[in-house]
């Protein structure tokens, strides 16, 4: 598993892959600090479908890069109600899902999968266990 966390600069809105916090900005060299409340883990499943293009996350309509096929980000937030829509290629359909980051819950862990249709695919969110996500 990654061990990398991906983020927003707030300063020039670049969106990275880092190893930590503090570090400078790729882009504007300001520092990024992390969240420390939670994260938000998001693995998309393995699929010979549509594996060449990229899935366009977004974290309550914030965009957040891109997510390979069988590829695991995680997202350090703050405590607070999420919703997470992705998105494959020029196709918008999305089965979103909601949840909260609390004290009691700091880790959610979310599975996506694309959901062939007759005119055009879906991309299928789910909430899930951790012991069910891909070990490292
Ligand atoms: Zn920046």
């Amino acid at each position: 598993m990654s061990q990398f966390f991906r983020i927003k600069c707030p300063s020039c809105g670049n969106v990275a892959d880092v190893a930590g916090t503090g570090l400078p900005c790729g882009n504007c060299k300001s520092p990024l600090n992390l969240p420390e409340d939670g994260v938000i883990q998001i693995y998309r499943m393995g699929s010979p479908m549509g594996i060449a293009v990229g899935m366009g996350i977004y974290l309550n309509e914030n965009p957040l890069g891109h997510l390979a096929n069988a590829e695991t980000i995680r997202i350090p937030v703050p405590y607070g109600h999420y919703k997470l829509h992705m998105t494959h290629g020029a196709n918008r359909k999305c089965k979103d899902v909601e949840f909260d980051i609390t004290p009691e819950e700091r880790v959610v862990y979310v599975k996506a999968h694309l959901k062939m249709g007759f005119i055009s695919n879906t991309v299928v969110l789910e909430k899930v266990t951790g012991d069910t996500m891909p070990q490292p």
